[in-house]
């Protein structure tokens, strides 16, 4: 028991710093991933405040993208500003000069989304690492709506990946979960000033190094062991059961969300009462050439944004006319559903914030389920024609 609890053995001994059904779902992810390690957490909040307050402390200051989940936003923007933790937000769109222009002496971490919820943006990787590399911190990137099945973001230079489980990964809103997934590559001593976290003595265990001792898995360890211990989000294993059950699928759903959501799009994209449609396997999209490098076989996620003609009443009109499609707070499920982020999600961001996270006003979030694509696109002509 005392080799436990000073690191010098591996075993279990208590679930919140490791518990077997967790720690099988986490190798399950971390190799989906390609990444070397993974801890499990009871949010995908959770796993985005870890991944973060893992490696920044009070007085350290972090970059992320605008275009991110609400949920995400206002916890970097507000929540951790209380605990001395400053953001910039910069736009993704931006050339690298640009959004180095964001970095301090005290920055930490690069952040992004690989498709924006839900604005359905995509972040280019391979530029966001390059920004972070540059400035000797790594690029962490929330990689939920594409998940490893269409889009492996260490293969583009992220070093750190994170999921809300709660999505796709389940798929049935069976669960709430997140996870951290490290790709190992990124080299903390060479940067040691900046992580003295893992590279320096822990004092809370007699003075081990996690960087010396763990090597590449010192990242993940410190999660478990520090973060982890201190703050608690842990699921229950009985919800990593779950989410269990769910990625035993994950592959088959995906691929039956992405062909949906395409002939959606393509519905959509032609219809009179359609003002706008952002859907990157559409090939007049901004994105399209994007996907097409980022993701297997150009296939992004079940979920697509768009606006009705006539603005936001419309739009809601509409929503309230569908009937196989439910309107709920919930995303990428296997069942259909629509959300109107203007006023629901994000309803406490001013317009000019709204703006700055990729949610237009009229915007109409649509996941795309995996149902009879007949029944789905049968809906949605009928909620259109008695607008
Ligand atoms: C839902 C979501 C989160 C937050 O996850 P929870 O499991 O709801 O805490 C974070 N990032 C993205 C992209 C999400 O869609």
């Amino acid at each position: 028991m005392a080799d436990l609890f000073d690191l010098k053995e591996s075993g279990y001994f208590y679930t919140r710093l490791q518990n077997p059904t967790n720690d099988s779902v986490a190798s399950k992810i971390a190799a989906l991933e390609g990444g070397v390690a993974c801890i499990l957490t009871s949010s995908g909040q959770a796993a985005n405040f870890y991944a973060i307050f893992n490696i920044c402390e009070a007085g350290d200051h972090f970059v992320s993208a605008s275009t991110i989940y609400g949920g995400t936003y206002n916890l970097f923007g507000v929540t951790m500003k209380k605990l001395g933790i400053e953001v910039t937000f910069v736009d993704a769109d931006a050339d690298e000069e640009e959004i180095s222009k964001a970095f301090r002496p005290n920055t930490k971490a690069l952040f992004g989304e690989t498709i924006t919820n839900p604005g359905v943006t995509v972040l280019d990787l391979e530029k966001f690492a390059r920004v972070a590399h540059k400035h000797g911190v790594p690029f962490i990137v929330d990689n939920t709506f594409p998940t490893p099945i269409n889009c492996r973001p260490f293969d583009f230079g992220a070093d750190i990946v994170t999921h809300s489980t709660t999505k796709y990964m389940d798929g049935h809103a069976a669960q709430v979960g997140g996870a951290i997934v490290d790709s190992g590559n990124f080299d903390w001593d060479a940067h040691a000033d900046k992580f003295p976290g893992l590279t320096a003595p822990d004092p809370s265990y007699h003075g081990l190094v996690y960087s010396k001792s763990f090597g590449k898995g010192a990242y993940i360890t410190k999660a478990t062991v520090q973060v982890m211990r201190d703050l608690g989000s842990i699921p229950s294993p009985q919800n990593s059961f779950l989410l269990n059950l769910g990625l035993e699928t994950l592959h088959l759903r995906v691929q039956r969300h992405c062909e949906n959501a395409q002939k959606v799009a393509e519905y959509l994209s032609v219809h009179p009462e359609v003002a706008w449609v952002d859907y990157s396997g559409l090939s007049t999209d901004k994105y399209h050439s994007l996907a097409q490098r980022q993701f297997r076989n150009g296939q992004s996620c079940g979920v697509l944004a768009f606006g009705i003609k006539g603005g936001r009443e419309r739009s809601i009109k509409f929503m309230d006319n569908l009937k196989l499609i439910s309107i709920v707070t919930h995303v990428a499920d296997a069942r259909s559903c629509v959300l109107h982020p203007a006023s629901h999600t994000h309803r406490q961001l001013s317009d000019e914030q709204l703006i700055a996270a990729g949610v237009r006003p009229d915007l109409i979030r649509l996941s795309v389920g995996i149902e009879d694509i007949d029944d789905i696109l049968n809906d949605i002509d009928q909620a259109m024609k008695s607008l």
